[in-house]
C-alpha cells in the first residue's frame, strides 16, 4: 500500500490542510494499492500565493538561466525514468513496452522546450513599434489520468520557458507517478514557488484554480465538458486558456492504400494508450468497394494484438484505468449493437482469463457517421468502420464531427495524401504513420480545444504581447 500524504508548495513537501483520502487501484486486478490525501481550497490558495510571490523574480530570469533550469529538470526526471515507468504501469495499466519510451519523451519535453527557447525572440519590431512578449503570470496546470506525467512535464516546461510560475493539479488517479515526478522536479533545485503541486479533486482544487483572480492562465488537458466549465469559471477574470480536449479522430484509408500495411497502422492508431487517447483514430474511413478485404484484415490484426499483464514486455494492450471507464466503454459497445452496427470482433465483457478493468478490443462495421459510436468519444479500444464512395465524401465524413484534434491519412500517393490532409479540419494530420514532432504545434479545431502546445507555439501561449510606441527624437514634445 502506498500512502501519499503530501502536496508540494513553495519548494517543500507539505501535509495538506484537506483531510479527504482517495483510493488508488491497480486497473489490471481492481485491487486497492494505495491512498492519496487530497488538498482543499485553502491548500490551493496557499500554492497560488507561493507562485505569485515567486513570479516577479522568476519572470525576470534570462533565457539562458531558464534553458539551464529546463536541462536540469530533464536530467532529474531521466535519472528516475524506470521508477516512473513502473509507477505508471502500476496505477494506469499502460503496457511497459509503450510506457518506457513515453517516459523518455515526458522527460524529453524539457529538452524540447529548451531547444525552442534557444531561438525564441521575446522582442520584435512592428515597423516603428517595439513589441515585447512578457510572461502572463501564474499558470494553473490541470491534467488528466491518461498520461498525467507527460502532460505535466510538457505544460510545466512551456510555462518555465516563458518565465511563468505555476500551480499544478494532477489527476487524483495518478498520485503515485505524481509523487515520483514531484521528487524528481524538486531535486532539480528551482527557486521555491516556481512550481507547486496540489493533489485534489477537480471540483475543488481545479475549480479554485479556474476562478482565483491571482491565476492569469489555465493550461488544461482533459474532457471537453470540463474544458467548458473551466472556460466559464475563468471568464469572470478573463483568464487566458490553453484547452486540449477530446477527439473523435478519423483515419482515412484512401483506395490506393496497401491494405496489408494500412490496417495494422489503423489499428495501432485506434488502440493507442489502451484506446484511452484523445488522438485515437477511432473512425476508420474505408472505400466501400474494399470493405470485405478491410474487414478480414482488421479481424486478423486485432486478433494479433497481445492483451494482458501490462508488466509483460510483449503486451500491447492493457486494461482501462477504472471501473467507471470500464462501464462507460461497455455502454458504448451496447449502443453500437442497439443502433445496428455489425460486430466484427470483441463485444461486451472481459477478455477470456482477464479481470480488473480489461475490455475486449472491439471493431464494428456498417457504422454510419450519425451513430453514437461514431459521434462520441468512447475512450477505449473500440473502432468503427465507416464506408465512403469518393474522396470528397471521405473528407466530408472526416470533417462531420464536433471535434478536430488529430487525423490520419493512409495512401500510396503522396500528393493525394497531402491534398486530403489539407482539407481535413484538425490541428494535426499524420500521413502514413504514427509519430510525433515535438517542435510542431498540437491542439484542436472546434470542440477539441483552444490554443496550441509544443515548441515555440507552447511558449507563445504563455506570453502577453505589448507594443511600445515611442516618438522619434525629432518629434519629441
Ligand atoms: P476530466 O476532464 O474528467 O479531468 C481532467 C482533469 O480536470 C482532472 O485533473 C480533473 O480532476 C480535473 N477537473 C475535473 N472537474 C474539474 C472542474 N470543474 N474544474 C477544474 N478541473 C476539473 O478528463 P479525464 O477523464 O481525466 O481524461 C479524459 C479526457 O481527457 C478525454 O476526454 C480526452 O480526450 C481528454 N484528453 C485530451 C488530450 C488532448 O491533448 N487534447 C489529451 C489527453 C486526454
Amino acid at each position: 500500500m502506498r500512502n501519499i500524504g503530501h502536496s508540494y508548495i513553495d519548494g517543500e513537501f507539505v501535509v495538506p490542510n484537506g483531510t479527504e483520502r482517495f483510493d488508488l487501484h491497480n486497473p489490471a486486478t481492481g485491487e486497492i494499492i494505495g491512498q492519496v490525501r487530497l488538498g482543499d481550497v485553502a491548500d490551493t490558495r496557499r500554492a497560488i500565493a507561493a507562485a505569485k510571490r515567486a513570479f516577479p523574480a522568476f519572470s525576470r530570469t534570462t533565457k539562458e538561466q531558464r534553458i539551464d533550469m529546463l536541462r536540469r529538470l530533464h536530467t532529474a526526471v531521466a535519472a528516475r525514468a524506470d521508477e516512473l515507468t513502473r509507477a505508471v504501469v502500476l496505477e494506469y495499466g499502460g503496457p511497459i513496452s509503450v510506457r518506457a519510451p513515453w517516459t523518455r519523451a515526458a522527460a524529453g519535453n524539457f529538452l524540447d522546450l529548451a531547444e525552442a527557447l534557444e531561438t525564441f525572440e521575446f522582442t520584435r519590431q512592428a515597423k516603428s513599434a517595439k513589441v515585447i512578449m512578457q510572461p502572463v503570470g501564474v499558470v494553473g496546470i490541470i491534467t488528466p489520468w491518461n498520461s498525467n506525467y507527460s502532460f505535466i512535464t510538457n505544460k510545466l516546461a512551456a510555462a518555465i520557458a516563458a518565465g511563468c510560475t505555476c500551480v499544478i493539479k494532477p489527476s487524483e488517479m495518478s498520485a503515485i507517478q505524481t509523487q515520483v515526478l514531484t521528487e524528481c522536479l524538486h531535486s532539480a533545485g528551482l527557486p521555491p514557488g516556481v512550481f507547486n503541486i496540489v493533489n485534489g479533486r477537480g471540483d475543488v482544487v481545479g475549480a479554485e484554480l479556474s476562478s482565483n483572480p491571482d491565476v492569469a492562465k489555465i493550461s488544461f488537458t482533459g474532457s471537453t465538458a470540463v474544458g467548458k466549465a473551466i472556460l466559464r469559471a475563468g471568464a469572470e477574470t478573463m483568464k487566458r486558456v490553453t484547452l486540449e480536449l477530446g477527439g473523435k479522430s478519423p483515419t482515412v484509408i484512401l483506395d490506393d492504400a496497401d491494405l496489408e500495411k494500412a490496417i495494422p497502422l489503423a489499428v495501432a492508431a485506434g488502440f493507442q494508450n489502451n484506446g484511452q487517447a484523445c488522438i485515437a483514430g477511432t473512425r476508420i474511413l474505408v472505400p466501400e468497394n474494399r470493405l470485405a478485404e478491410v474487414s478480414e484484415l482488421i479481424v486478423k490484426a486485432v486478433k494479433a494484438v497481445k492483451v494482458g499483464d501490462p508488466n509483460e514486455a510483449d503486451t500491447q494492450l492493457g486494461p482501462l484505468v477504472s471501473q467507471r471507464q470500464y462501464e462507460r466503454v461497455q455502454r458504448y459497445i451496447r449502443a453500437g449493437l442497439n443502433e445496428g452496427a455489425t460486430l466484427l470482433i470483441g463485444g461486451e465483457g472481459h477478455p477470456d482469463g482477464l479481470g480488473g478493468y480489461f475490455v475486449k478490443p472491439t471493431v464494428f462495421a456498417n457504422v454510419t457517421n450519425d451513430m453514437t459510436i461514431a459521434r462520441e468519444e468512447i475512450f477505449g479500444p473500440v473502432l468503427a468502420l465507416i464506408t465512403y464512395r469518393t474522396e470528397e465524401e471521405a473528407v466530408a465524413i472526416a470533417n462531420d464531427t464536433d471535434y478536430g484534434l488529430q487525423a490520419y491519412v493512409i495512401s500510396s500517393d503522396p500528393a493525394r495524401a497531402q491534398s486530403v490532409a489539407e482539407r481535413i479540419n484538425a490541428g494535426r494530420v499524420l500521413v502514413n504513420g504514427l509519430f510525433h514532432e515535438p517542435q510542431a504545434p498540437f491542439g484542436g479545431f472546434k470542440q477539441s480545444g483552444i490554443g496550441r502546445e509544443y515548441g515555440a507555439f507552447g511558449i507563445e501561449a504563455h506570453l502577453e504581447t505589448k507594443a511600445i510606441l515611442d516618438r522619434r527624437p525629432a518629434e519629441r514634445v
